[in-house]
Formats: C-alpha cells, sequence, structure tokens
C-alpha cells in the first residue's frame, strides 16, 4: 500500500476561472504594475527585480544571446540554457553583458592591426565602431565601418584608415552616465569615448544606447546599467561552469533539472552557497511542500515548479510522475507563505510548464507564483535561436524539449541520462517579433487584474478568488450555436459531437 493515495485528481490551470471583484480607478490597465521579484535578494532588491513576470525557458530552442537581450529589456529575462559546453554558454553571457546600457567595454584594435583582422573581428562580433589604441591602452582614433574598404585596404594597419581622436569630443575621467549622455547629447557624434588623464581608454557611450534605454524604460540592469544575465547549470559538471558563468557576468544561476528533489541539487545549492555567496540561486524544479522545503534549505533563492506539463514533455506518459501546475503551485505557494511568516524571507515561485494563455499566466500568478517561464510561447518569436521553416505553406519554427533526442545529442545532462527520452520535437508557428507580441499578452494579463480589482501581483495573491470550471462551462466560454466563417457548422451548445 502506498504512503500517500491523494482522492482528488491534481489541477491543470485551465480548470480555474477568477471571479470579479470591485475596481476603481486605481485599478485601471494603465495603473496596473508587474513588477516581480526574481529572486530573494535583500542586498541588491532593485537589481533582481522584474518589471514583468515572464521569463523565457532553459532551452536551446528558446533561449540564446538574441532572446536574452530583449527580453530583458523589454522587462522580463531569459534563462541561458546549460545544454552546451562551457565556453559556448560563457561567451553568451559575456554578449548579453556587454551588449550596451551605458558604459561598454568595447573591442579596441592596435594601431598596426590590419584591417583585414579587423574586418573578421567584425564579421564573427558584429561591432562597426573600433577604438584604435597602442600598446599603453592610450586611444588614438576610431576605426569605424565606412573608414575602410575590405578589398581595397585590406594590407593596411588600423593606425592608415582610422579618423584621428582630434576629431573627436572625449569625456576625461566621467563615471555618471548622465552626464556622459548630455557630453555625447551636444556633440556631433555617435559614441563618446571616456578616457582617463592619461588618455587611456576607459569605456564608450553610444548615443543609440541612449535611445534605446528611452524605448525600454523597463529593461532589468545591474547597477551598471548592464541588462542582467540568467544561467542555467546542471548537477553534473557544475564546479567548472559556475566558475565560467560568474567570470564572465552571469547575475543568478538557475539548477536546470526536471527533478530538483535530489541530493545533487541540494550538493549543487550547498556548494555554490558556500563558494559564490554574492550569486543567487534558483533551485527545481518540484511540485511539492517538502520539495519546497528542502530547496529552501539548501540555499535557494527562488523556486521553479513544474513537472509534466510542458509542451514537449512526454515525462508523465514515459514515467508516471508528475502533478497538474495549478495544484503543484497551490502547494508550493502555500510552504511558501508559511515559510515567510516564520522566518520574513519571501522566495519568489516560478510556475513552468504548459503555460499557454494570457489566462494561464494570470491564474498562474493568481494562485501563488511571482512570474512563470515558458517555452512554446517564446520559441515562435524571431528572437529565438532556430531558424524559420516552412511547411504546408506555413511558416513554422522548430522546437524541442530538452529532454528530446536532439537536445540529448549534446550531453545526457537534464534527463535520466540520456537512457530515454523525456521530450519530443515538434514546430510552433512563427508569430514575428517578440516586442509585437508581448503587449497584447501584457494588456490581457493587465485586464483581468483590473477586473479582480488589483493593481500589482502581491494584491492579487492576497485578493484573487478562484473557482473550478466544469466542462460544460468551459464550452460555454467558447463561440456556440452561431455559424461560424469557414467552419460550415453550427456549434450546437448541446450537440452530443462536442463530447463530454
Ligand atoms: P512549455 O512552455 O509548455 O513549452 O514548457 C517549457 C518547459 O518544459 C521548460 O521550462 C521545462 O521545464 C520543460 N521541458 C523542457 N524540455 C523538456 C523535455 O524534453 N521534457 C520535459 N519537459 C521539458
Amino acid at each position: 500500500m502506498a504512503k500517500n493515495i491523494y482522492r482528488g485528481p491534481s489541477r491543470t490551470l485551465m480548470e480555474y476561472s477568477l471571479l470579479p471583484s470591485h475596481s476603481t480607478p486605481e485599478t485601471n490597465i494603465d495603473q496596473i504594475d508587474l513588477s516581480t521579484p526574481l529572486v530573494f535578494w535583500e542586498e541588491a532588491k532593485d537589481k533582481f527585480s522584474l518589471r514583468l513576470p515572464l521569463v523565457s525557458a532553459a532551452m536551446q530552442s528558446v533561449s540564446g544571446v538574441r532572446m536574452a537581450i530583449e527580453l530583458t529589456k523589454l522587462g522580463g529575462t531569459s534563462f541561458i540554457f546549460c545544454s552546451q559546453p562551457i565556453p559556448e554558454q560563457a561567451e553568451m553571457i559575456r554578449r548579453i553583458k556587454s551588449h550596451k546600457a551605458g558604459f561598454v567595454k568595447p573591442q579596441t584594435v592596435y594601431t598596426d592591426t590590419l584591417i583585414k583582422d579587423v574586418h573578421k573581428i567584425r564579421e564573427e562580433k558584429g561591432f562597426s565602431t573600433f577604438p584604435v589604441i597602442d600598446k599603453k591602452r592610450k586611444l588614438l582614433g576610431f576605426l569605424n565601418k565606412y573608414d575602410y574598404d575590405p578589398y581595397q585596404h585590406s594590407k593596411l594597419k588600423a593606425i592608415d584608415r582610422m579618423s584621428p581622436l582630434s576629431e573627436f569630443e572625449v569625456g576625461v575621467n566621467i563615471t555618471d552616465l548622465k552626464k556622459a549622455n548630455s557630453v555625447l547629447m551636444e556633440s556631433h557624434q555617435h559614441v563618446l569615448p571616456i578616457v582617463d588623464d592619461e588618455s587611456k581608454l576607459l569605456y564608450l557611450v553610444f548615443r543609440k544606447d541612449i535611445q534605446d534605454h528611452l524605448n525600454n524604460p523597463k529593461q532589468v540592469v545591474d547597477e551598471n546599467k548592464r541588462l542582467i544575465a540568467v544561467a542555467a547549470i546542471n548537477t553534473h559538471d557544475y564546479k567548472e561552469r559556475v566558475k565560467a558563468l560568474v567570470q564572465a557576468g552571469a547575475d543568478v544561476l538557475a539548477v536546470d533539472t526536471s527533478d530538483g528533489h535530489t541530493s545533487y541539487q541540494q550538493e549543487t545549492l550547498n556548494w555554490i552557497e558556500k563558494n559564490y555567496p554574492k550569486i543567487p540561486i534558483i533551485g527545481g524544479n518540484i511540485i511539492t511542500a517538502d520539495g519546497f522545503r528542502f530547496l529552501v534549505d539548501a540555499g535557494a533563492a527562488a523556486v521553479k515548479v513544474g513537472m509534466g506539463g510542458g509542451s514537449i514533455c512526454i515525462t508523465q506518459e514515459q514515467k508516471g510522475t508528475g502533478r497538474g501546475l495549478a495544484t503543484s503551485i497551490i502547494k508550493v505557494a502555500e510552504a511558501r507563505d508559511e515559510y515567510y511568516k516564520k522566518t520574513g524571507k519571501y522566495i519568489p515561485v516560478i510556475a513552468d510548464g504548459g503555460i499557454v494563455t494570457a489566462k494561464d499566466i494570470v491564474v498562474a500568478l493568481a494562485l501563488g507564483a511571482d512570474y512563470v517561464m515558458m517555452g512554446r510561447y517564446f520559441a515562435r518569436m524571431y528572437e529565438s535561436p532556430p531558424e524559420k521553416v516552412v511547411i504546408n505553406n506555413r511558416v513554422m519554427k522548430p522546437y524541442w524539449g530538452e529532454g528530446s533526442k536532439r537536445a540529448q545529442n549534446w550531453k545526457k545532462a537534464r534527463y535520466n541520462q540520456g537512457k530515454f527520452v523525456e521530450g519530443v520535437e515538434g514546430f510552433v508557428e512563427y508569430a514575428g517579433r517578440l516586442r509585437n507580441n508581448i503587449d497584447e499578452v501584457i494588456t490581457k494579463i493587465k485586464a483581468t487584474m483590473s477586473t479582480c480589482g488589483v493593481k500589482n501581483i502581491a494584491e492579487l495573491h492576497k485578493q484573487a478568488e478562484l473557482e473550478i470550471v466544469s466542462r460544460l462551462s468551459i464550452r460555454e466560454g467558447k463561440p456556440h450555436d452561431v455559424y461560424l466563417p469557414g467552419e460550415g457548422t453550427k456549434r450546437d451548445y448541446y450537440a452530443r459531437e462536442w463530447g463530454e
């Protein structure tokens, strides 16, 4: 006989509906604030606060540099996948951290670097402005993409084609970004070099970054105005990997395992807490109250919840373990609230796997999640790493699970050491740029919160009222008893073919 047999079924998000409450002008859509803590970290609450409750999953087909930069600018963030060699993941983190936002440590070239080599770096890394320095780091000029032709000037040196520093306005020892910006605004340049008293190059400040900053008021940045970067790690090569990721600038680490209630995860969390006390670490995945206490005791600063619900996941089928995401969130959030009462430490809960609609997101938040992780949703965007493909005249993007054969080909990291697959490979319909899609989801979340009479996620946690919906009421919530264009048949409310 089993230790526990719970009689009721576990519930999924789509089985819940929210009840309306008293809305006021203060809970209008434009008043609603979706800020939420990324991790529990008392020393730097602002740095570790998301402005949108959305993160993209640590998956090869979802979270690369392009996704991380765009989503973090919009107010969420990405978990950079660890199913890749350590140097490659570290390079991704480095690229996110050096992306922009204020003082940029630039890629420099020496006076005697050949133009053909400069051009090679430009092609590899995408930079178009190179400061030219001497061996003592003294800044002598700039080599811009318009200063040379890669064929005609290939054998010349940087110094032969650069525009000399005398043509540029220079900032000396400026450390305040506002001041640097105002000097740049007055100049006719697209870039302001900042040097020390000996003319040694310190940083560059780009005009386009100022504009970018204005366009992205919600971006999540560190104390130096660089985008934050979150890196996934596994429980096998973590000692080596964490060192490389932290050196590359990772702000937060997240253990990426399908089952986090294990001694391996405990050892990993303990080790990081001891060796990197300044780096918050997210544990997971768990689906029980015991799992929550286990991870938090081991040092987790946030926990990821969910097993078996992902759109590409076949864990429940293969192994018979898992739980509906709604029940998982409820159980873990209860344990979290209890822990908060006892200790005063508020550990964020991340709902992960199977979230499809804006309604799912807001139900997950209402049940106690602080933000949600999604794979499928983001995989459809321009910013996800895979190339588009056309299938049956429809533009698609490949999307595969980290436990699928395709991801496991890298190394047997996340799932059952690669002995059998726990994920599938498929396609999702291409949706275009993230920026053009995300507004709709955010507006819907805010519209629901407005109807519920709350103005932020903390209030939603305290005041939301939810109810299980019957299958009939789900049916009632869709169009019925009308002819829909293209469908030809009327969906009769009582029709048998709808099944029950
Ligand atoms: P989605 O948003 O429904 O597509 O779910 C994404 C989540 O599924 C990820 O954040 C992981 O937690 C989980 N996941 C990723 N790959 C696999 C897999 O191969 N098998 C099972 N779960 C997976």
